[in-house]
């Protein structure tokens, strides 16, 4: 058996294409443009990156972005304060406050300050609490667990019902997705660094999602025949072939995984491209609540 591939440039290109048409008719009907504010702070090149993509994706969408770079040594102080200014600013419909802060900062008070109604990255604990509980909607949800979901439905993928393996539990990933899944009616596992015998557990998924960072530790071997296998991580592996040294590969294998599998998405070209198309969807129902209010 080959896995069905889920292509998951193709489906965040036509969300991000719907975004742009949706954005276009806000300023037809409301001459109102979208914006979204980045803050870096420090130089980590890999956040960098992920920021300049960001930005890169709103300019595509029509949405105008508002860049933030600050050093590394900025005070918690500073940074609370510059938040403080783009939750008053009200051609901010957005902010993304890039992950990981440096580690004199602290991450939970600076994510709960930023208001609820610009949570696009819904990291706020009211809109993770409101995830969690029954019948309660969040405003915003996570990026990178949304565009889990939208993968899997996209996909025809069976949710309700279905055996739901996640393996990790961050609170960027893995929980979220966890929470999600059950919300839609999936029969949820969580799995972690002290689970007993992972395979015995990753056997029974239905569904299997890899939120572990750990290159290529899910094999063929581990997975239910005709799962549906979503792969979140994003690990370097050494490759001279590359001029960087390196590709990327995500926590499952994929070529004994492809095998078993029912259904996989591809490291790269599965989920890294829905979490930025989930943003850009947040940015707009954040104008959205904006223009409602
Ligand atoms: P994280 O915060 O390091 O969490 C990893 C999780 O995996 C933890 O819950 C950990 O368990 C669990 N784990 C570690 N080793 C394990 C093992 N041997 N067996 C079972 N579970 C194990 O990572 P993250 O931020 O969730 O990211 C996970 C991966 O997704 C990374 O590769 C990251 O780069 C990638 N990622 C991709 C995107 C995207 O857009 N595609 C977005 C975010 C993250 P404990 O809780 O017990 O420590």
């Amino acid at each position: 058996m080959t896995a069905k591939i889920i292509d998951g440039t193709t489906i965040a290109k036509e969300i991000r294409l719907g975004v742009a048409e949706d954005v276009k008719a806000m300023q037809e009907e409301y001459d109102y443009t979208p914006g979204l504010a980045t803050v870096l702070v420090g130089e980590d090149p890999a956040s960098a990156t992920y920021v300049r993509m960001k930005q890169k994706a709103c300019a595509e969408a029509g949405i105008r972005s508002i860049g933030h770079t600050l050093p590394a040594d900025t005070s918690q102080e500073d940074l609370m304060k510059l938040v403080g200014e783009l939750n008053a600013d009200p051609e901010v419909n957005g902010i993304l406050v890039q992950l990981p802060l440096p580690d004199h900062m602290d991450e939970e008070a600076v994510l709960n300050s930023i208001d609820l109604a610009k949570d696009v990255d819904g990291f706020h604990p009211v809109n993770i609490g409101r995830l969690a509980m029954k019948d309660r909607e969040p405003l915003f949800i996570p990026c990178t667990p949304h565009g889990v979901m939208v993968l899997l439905e996209k996909s025809g993928v069976q949710i309700s019902g279905a055996e739901a393996v996640i393996v990790g539990r961050s609170n960027i990933v893995g929980l979220p997705v966890a929470m999600l899944l059950q919300k839609a009616n999936a029969t949820v596992t969580i799995c972690h660094s002290r689970t007993q015998d992972l395979a015995a557990h990753t056997r029974q998924a239905d569904i299997l999602i890899a939120a572990i960072g750990r290159r290529e530790m899910i094999t063929g071997d581990m997975i239910k025949p005709g799962a549906a296998v979503i792969d979140v991580g994003i690990n370097q592996k050494e490759d001279p072939t590359k001029k960087r040294g390196y590709r990327l590969v995500g926590d499952v294998e994929f070529d004994t995984a492809k095998e078993v599998a029912g259904a996989i998405t591809p490291v790269p070209g599965g989920v890294g491209p829905m979490t930025i198309a989930m943003l850009m969807k947040n940015t707009e129902r954040a104008a959205r609540y904006a223009l409602d209010a």
